[in-house]
């Protein structure tokens, strides 16, 4: 094509040119032009780097907060093919048992099931049966996980039940006993499982080790509808691998020994300004103890402050600063930067050394993300989108009708105040325990009930495939290469374009997502 041509049909802006301006743009104030399509959305790779050692399927990371990431969300997001972070608002043991109940999670295998004692009362199923919704129990002989297993009582036991005094019964008394139990050994793998549950014609298929004693239980149930998910992120080991966040100071350094121990496979600094001195300590001294664990510095909004952690060794960068949907930083410290120009100028600098961008904070939507993408981040980290799922810490409540859950910043005062944390969330926003006075730079809110992140995490995937193929990409790889060669083109919104690109001109409507 002669380069006159080429002129004629040059439109909108590149990146760098969209970036220039001086002003500090947030995800709402661009929007990206498409390109050609020649290919259907489900052929869309969004293989992407986390640090430089670790791929992820799916360029999705769930936010270390204490109301967003504990095992389930970040087990539920592994399998998905992203990857979760450990919060550390709680004491180093208990977020290193979490991270091994990631590391040992094994699909089909519930590991930590209602145990009950031959002691116990029919009473006791009937309430784990109204509480949890389950009714199948190992008995063992003291009543723990571990215990040396003696029996099993499940629903057809009680439904035969004619005394009147019957809540009152003791287990032992109704119960099959050992002698009659069909188990499974420990190591078993689940089509071995599924054939003895198949062959036995039996509900609930209890796993022992050597000794008789009780390590995990199978329910049919789960395996008529267990799904493979041969997205999911894992390790050499073929375990799902899961990430967990610390602070900058030397306990943290017993704390990171705890995470090592369990087998955690990244460490997230933990930091709202990550260009400090105790950062860039904290990232050599894991560089020189644990060589092979990757670390995420930040955060970082610039790129003299992302040059800083990259010399330090960091195999990846967290950005942002003030962005999140909690967050008050802006508003207090008058520090921050907008959250777009803070991925591109991050990114343009980080891409040189080949360490990857993580975009936090600020991700409202699927649209959002492919933003994030595509001003050269390699993944996105979510706070609210994910908070109000089932996998997410809390119970739900109703407010006015509405199905809720608490989702709150990490420096919110509610977070800093919490009596098990030993002061992580503080150590965050730099507070010392000397300081008389906190100044929070987050607040506590509710979110609305999202279901389950096996549901919501596939609908962001297929809307990102979406996202690709309108713009003319079938990879992430690509997307990330058209922005230097200038091919991805951008403009800028008026407020009136944005108010064109919602919904408007309607009385009323029903915003279903998927
Ligand atoms: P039951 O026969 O009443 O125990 O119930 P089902 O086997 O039909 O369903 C139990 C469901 O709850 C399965 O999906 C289990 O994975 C799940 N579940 C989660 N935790 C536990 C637990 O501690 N015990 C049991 N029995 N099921 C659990
Ligand atoms: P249900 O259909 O939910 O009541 O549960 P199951 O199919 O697991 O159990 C049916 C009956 O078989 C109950 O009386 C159990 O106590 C008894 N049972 C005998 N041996 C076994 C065994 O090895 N595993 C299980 N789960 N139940 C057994
Ligand atoms: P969201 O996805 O909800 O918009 O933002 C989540 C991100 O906000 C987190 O990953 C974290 O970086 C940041 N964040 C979490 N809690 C706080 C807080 O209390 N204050 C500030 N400034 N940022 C927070």
């Amino acid at each position: 094509m002669a380069h006159s041509d080429n002129n004629v049909l040059e439109d909108g802006l590149s990146a760098e040119e969209m970036m220039n301006n001086g002003h500090g743009l947030t995800y709402n104030d661009f929007i990206i032009l498409p390109g050609y399509i020649d290919f259907t959305p489900d052929v869309v790779d969004l293989t992407t780097q986390l640090t430089k050692k670790i791929t992820l399927k799916a360029p999705l990371v769930s936010s270390p907060m204490d109301t967003v990431t504990e095992a389930a969300m970040a087990i539920a997001m592994a399998l998905c093919g992203g990857i979760g972070v450990i919060h550390h608002n709680c004491s180093p043991e208990y977020q290193a048992n979490e991270v091994l109940k990631v590391k040992k999670y094994k699909h089909g295998f519930i590991h930590n099931p209602v145990v009950l004692c031959p002691t116990n009362t029919v009473a006791d199923v009937l309430k784990t049966k109204k509480e949890q919704g389950f009714s199948g129990i190992p008995i063992t002989q003291d009543g723990k996980m571990g215990g040396k297993l003696v029996g099993i009582v499940t629903s057809r036991d009680l439904d035969f039940l004619e005394d009147q005094n019957y809540v009152n019964t003791k287990l032992e008394s109704i119960m099959t006993k050992l002698d009659d139990l069909v188990t499974a050994q420990l190591g078993v793998t689940l089509p071995e499982a599924n054939s003895i549950l198949a062959k036995s014609k039996k509900g609930k298929l209890p796993i022992v080790n050597a000794e008789g004693n009780l390590v995990a239980l199978m329910a049919r149930t789960d395996l008529k509808k267990a799904k493979s998910y041969p997205t999911a992120s894992k390790d050499d080991n073929k375990q799902l691998i899961v990430g967990a966040a610390i602070g900058t100071r030397d306990e943290d350094k017993e704390r990171l020994r705890h995470l090592v121990t369990a087998g955690v496979d990244v460490i997230i600094l933990d930091s709202s300004q990550g260009n400090s001195i105790y950062q860039i300590n904290m990232i050599k001294f894991i560089k020189q103890t644990y060589p092979n664990l990757q670390v995420v510095a930040g955060n970082v909004v610039t790129v003299k402050q992302a040059k800083n952690l990259i010399d330090a060794g960091a195999d990846a960068l967290r950005v942002g600063m003030g962005s999140g949907s909690i967050c008050i930083t802006q508003e207090v410290m008058a520090v921050g930067r907008a959250q777009a120009t803070a991925v591109y100028r991050v990114s343009q600098y980080a891409k040189k050394f080949n360490v990857p961008v993580i975009a936090d904070g600020g991700i409202q939507s699927i649209g959002h993300i492919i933003k994030a993408l595509s001003l050269g981040a390699s993944s996105v980290m979510m706070g609210s989108m994910l908070a109000g799922t089932s996998e997410a810490p809390g119970e739900y409540y109703f407010s006015d009708g509405v199905r809720l859950k608490k989702y709150r910043g990490m420096g919110s005062i509610e977070a800093m105040d919490r009596k098990d944390a030993q002061g992580s969330a503080m150590n965050r926003y730099f507070h010392s325990n000397a300081d008389k006075l906190k100044v929070a730079q987050g607040v506590s809110g509710s979110i609305v009930d999202k279901g389950s992140v096996f549901r919501f995490v596939p609908y962001l995937q297929c809307g990102l495939r979406h996202g690709c193929q309108d713009i003319g990409v079938k990879s992430l790889i690509k997307l990330r290469s058209m922005i230097d060669s200038g091919d991805l083109r951008f403009e800028l919104r008026s407020h009136s374009a944005q108010l064109e690109g919602n919904v408007h001109s309607l009385f009323s409507y029903e915003k279903r997502l998927f």
